[in-house]
C-alpha cells in the first residue's frame, strides 16, 4: 500500500508515519514544514519505504497512491492565526487539491478535522450531529471556518464524484513531538513548570478541555482509515476525561515538583469554555478506548520535553 501523509512532518503526521511504517506500507510525507520539522521525521528518513517531499498542499500535487491521510495545516492558535489568509487556504485548497487527486487516483481518503467545528459550544459533550456555534468573522475563524468549509467538501466530493472519505474530528491531543513554540497548553505549562518559569492560565482557568494522549489518536485515526465501506464519519476520537484548565496546571506541578508559581492572564478572545468529546459513535463504529491516563501521558511528554530541551 502507498500512502501519502500531508503534515506528515507535524506532531501528529510524524507519529502517524512512524506507525503505518511499523505496519510494512510505504508512505510519502508531504510537507511544506511551515510548523512541522525535519527533527520530528529524522529517525525514518533512512526507511527505504519512506519518503519525504517538500510541497505546500495549496498547489496541485500528481502522485500515484493508494490512500491519503490529509493532516496538513497549523493546528495551534499561535501558529494558524500568523498567517490566517494562508490558513484558510490550507483547508479549502489543501482539501480541493487531495480532493481531486483521490478522485483521479481512485484513493481513499481522510481527513484531520477537528473539534473546533463545534466553536465555542452549546451543549455538552459534544456529539456528531450538533451543528456548532462558531463566529465567521473572530480571530478563530480562519482555522474553524476553513475546516468547516473541508468537511463540506469532503461530503459534496463523496456525493458528486463518490469519492471514499472518512471524516474525523480531533480533540486535544498532546505527546512527544508537540511544538515547543506553538503555545499549546500542555506544552506551554510543562515547559514554564521545568524551567521554573510562571504558569500562564488564561482566565480563570475554570474552562476545560479533554486531553488525548497521541498514541491512542492515532491508533482512533488508523481504525478509521480501516473502518467499514461507506462510512464516512464525521466522528469524534479523543479522550472524553474532561479536565479544567487549572486542574491541568495543578497536575502538571504535581509531576514535575516544580515550583512555579501559577498567574492569570486575559482570555484570549472566543475560546472555548468547554470542551468534551461523546465517543459513543467510536465505540461502537471502532471498537475505540483510549487507553492513557492523563498522568501517564503527561509523565511521558515531560520526559520527551526534558530531553529535547535539555531541561
Ligand atoms: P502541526 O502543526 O504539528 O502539524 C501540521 C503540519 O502541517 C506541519 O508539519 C506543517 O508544517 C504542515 N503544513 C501546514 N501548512 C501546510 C501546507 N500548506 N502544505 C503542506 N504542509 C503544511 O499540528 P498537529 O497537531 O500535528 O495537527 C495535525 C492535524 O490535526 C491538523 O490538520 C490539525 O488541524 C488537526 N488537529 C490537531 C489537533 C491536536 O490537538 N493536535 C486537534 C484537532 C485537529
Ligand atoms: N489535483 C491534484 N492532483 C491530481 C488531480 C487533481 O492536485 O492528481 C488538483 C487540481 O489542481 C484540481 C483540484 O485537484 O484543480 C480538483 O480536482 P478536480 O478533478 O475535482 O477538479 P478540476 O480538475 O476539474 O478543477
Ligand atoms: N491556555 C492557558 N495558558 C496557556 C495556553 C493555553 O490557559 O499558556 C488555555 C487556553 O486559553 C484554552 C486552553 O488552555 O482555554 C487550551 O488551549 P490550547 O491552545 O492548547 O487549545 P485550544 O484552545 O485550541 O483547545
Amino acid at each position: 500500500m502507498k500512502i501519502l501523509v500531508t503534515g506528515g512532518a507535524g506532531f501528529l503526521g510524524s507519529h502517524l508515519c512512524e506507525k503505518l511504517l511499523q505496519n510494512g506500507d510505504e508512505i510519502l510525507c508531504v510537507d511544506n514544514l511551515f510548523t512541522g520539522t525535519r527533527q520530528n521525521i529524522l529517525h525514518l528518513l533512512s526507511n527505504p519505504n519512506f519518503e519525504f517531499m517538500r510541497h505546500d498542499v495549496t498547489f496541485p500535487l500528481y502522485v500515484e497512491i493508494d490512500e491519503i491521510y490529509n493532516l496538513a495545516c497549523p493546528a495551534s492558535p499561535i501558529h494558524y492565526q500568523f498567517d490566517p489568509v494562508q490558513t484558510t487556504k490550507t483547508s479549502v485548497m489543501g482539501a480541493i487539491n487531495m480532493l481531486g487527486l483521490a478522485k483521479r487516483t481512485k484513493a481513499k481518503i481522510l481527513q484531520a478535522s477537528t473539534s473546533e467545528v463545534y466553536g465555542d459550544p452549546e451543549i455538552h459533550p459534544q456529539i456528531e450531529s450538533y451543528r456548532g456555534c462558531v463566529n465567521p468573522i473572530g480571530i478563530r475563524a480562519c482555522y474553524d471556518e476553513g475546516k468547516r468549509c473541508a468537511e463540506t467538501l469532503f461530503f459534496d466530493y463523496q456525493r458528486q464524484h463518490n469519492v471514499n472519505i472518512k471524516v474525523m474530528r480531533i480533540f486535544n491531543t498532546y505527546g512527544p513531538r508537540m511544538h515547543p513554540n506553538d503555545g499549546r497548553v500542555v506544552s506551554n505549562f510543562i515547559i514554564q513548570a521545568l524551567k521554573g518559569e510562571d504558569i500562564t492560565i488564561y482566565g480563570d482557568g475554570s474552562q476545560s478541555r479533554s486531553f488525548c494522549y497521541v498514541d491512542d489518536l492515532i491508533d482512533g485515526m488508523i481504525a478509521l482509515m480501516n473502518s467499514k465501506d461507506g462510512f464516512y464519519g464525521p466522528i469524534n476520537i479523543g479522550n472524553p476525561n474532561e479536565f479544567s484548565i487549572l486542574e491541568l496546571a495543578q497536575n502538571i506541578l504535581e509531576l514535575t515538583k516544580s515550583k512555579s508559581k501559577l498567574i492569570f492572564k486575559p482570555l484570549p478572545q472566543d475560546d472555548p469554555k468547554q470542551r468534551k468529546p461523546d465517543i459513543s459513535l467510536a465505540k461502537k463504529e471502532l471498537n475505540f478506548e483510549p487507553k492513557t491516563e492523563l498522568k501517564e501521558g503527561l509523565l511521558k511528554t515531560i520526559q520527551y520535553f526534558k530531553k529535547t530541551l535539555d531541561l
